[in-house]
């Protein structure tokens, strides 16, 4: 038991630790550190120039402003961001315990279960840093998959974009706007968390077979930096561009910017959390020119129905009362 159960808790722990955008350990000291550093290299480097205003234009401006502009963090959008993410905290133990360390286990063993039972036994290789690297490399796709087909549907599907809505009500972007969600939201992403870990897990443990024991095997501390720093840093003013040839293989924090933007030639684009690879593939991806006009937030027509923090959590009721009132009056429209 303990061969299968070893591996597990570790890959759980370090997946609550480092890997999921969507658990707040990333928003740590190092992080934020890393990230005023790089921004105060690029005000060096740009003088002073290459952070945007809340009206989503860059600007240039002393290094304080610059680095914690007021005119954001005094935002009623920042400020709203702070309750979210409180709120969603307090409901995060729930589905995190419920979902994530329930499904993965399960997924890991059906998985394991279908090799055996279609290919056989596994080859039983032993571990190196090599195969340790491919796990994490493979594990990162696999999530960074599932989280494009999660963002996508909710980019696409209404009855899902009333959730999703509250991530892009944000009118400014600050790192805490990476957590502003409805409360509804984390369970669908916890759920996409566990499925590409259990599948991964499940993957290398029967190529493994005995030496899946080693918790080693998922030495995923390079990739804990890359996620931790594109989370915050995305979520962040400063316009922060990578070469073009490398923005097509990973998400550049400003690419993130224009997500969030409510202009339509925007919409619908940069839908995962890491790589560019999956909206390269699906044809969602857009790499924005150098300082790009990105205003922030849902747009004039419906921002002032989610300014407050109550607006926010309301949001989705509101949404779904409004489409089963416009379905009930077109289908009694019908009839009449
Ligand atoms: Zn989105
Ligand atoms: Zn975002």
């Amino acid at each position: 038991m303990d061969s299968t159960a070893g591996p597990l808790n570790q890959l759980i722990s370090d997946a609550l630790a480092v890997i999921s955008p969507h658990v707040p350990r990333d928003l740590t000291w190092p992080i934020l550190l890393l990230t005023a550093g790089l921004a105060t290299t690029i005000w060096l480097l740009r003088n002073g120039g290459g952070a945007k205003g809340a009206d989503g234009r860059v600007r240039k401006m002393p290094l304080r402003q610059f680095l914690l502009p007021s005119d954001i963090y005094t935002h009623a959008s920042a400020r709203v961001d702070v309750s979210l993410y409180v709120f969603e905290r307090c409901l995060r133990p729930l589905w995190v315990t419920t979902l994530l360390v329930g499904i993965a286990p399960s997924t890991e063993a059906l998985i394991m279960d279908a090799l055996n039972a279609l290919l056989g036994s596994g080859p039983g290789l032993h571990s190196h840093y090599g195969w340790m690297l491919l796990y994490s490399l493979v594990t990162l796709l696999l999530y960074d998959l599932l989280f494009f087909l999660i963002h996508y549907a909710e980019h696409k599907i209404p009855v899902l974009w009333a959730i999703h809505k509250v991530h892009h009500s944000a009118e400014v972007l600050t790192p805490l706007t990476r957590y502003r969600e409805h409360f509804l939201e984390g369970p669908i992403y916890a759920i996409g968390a566990a499925l590409s870990f259990g599948i991964a897990a499940g993957l290398f443990g029967w190529l493994f077979s005995d030496s899946i024991a080693q918790a080693t095997l998922f030495n995923i501390s390079f990739f804990a930096l890359l996620f931790g720093f594109n989370g915050s840093f995305r979520h962040y003013h400063v316009a922060f561009h990578y070469p073009r040839w490398l923005s097509k293989w990973l998400h550049s924090p400003v690419m993130h910017h224009t997500h969030h933007s409510y202009l339509e030639h925007h919409w619908d684009t940069n839908l995962a959390a890491v790589t560019s690879i999956w909206d390269r593939a699906f044809g969602t991806l857009y790499i924005p020119e150098k300082d790009e006009y990105t205003p922030w937030g849902l747009g004039p027509a419906s921002q002032g129905k989610y300014r407050s923090f109550w607006q926010n959590v309301s949001g989705p009721f509101r949404d779904w009362s409004a489409m089963i009132k416009r379905k009930a009056s077109s289908s009694a429209g019908l009839h009449e």
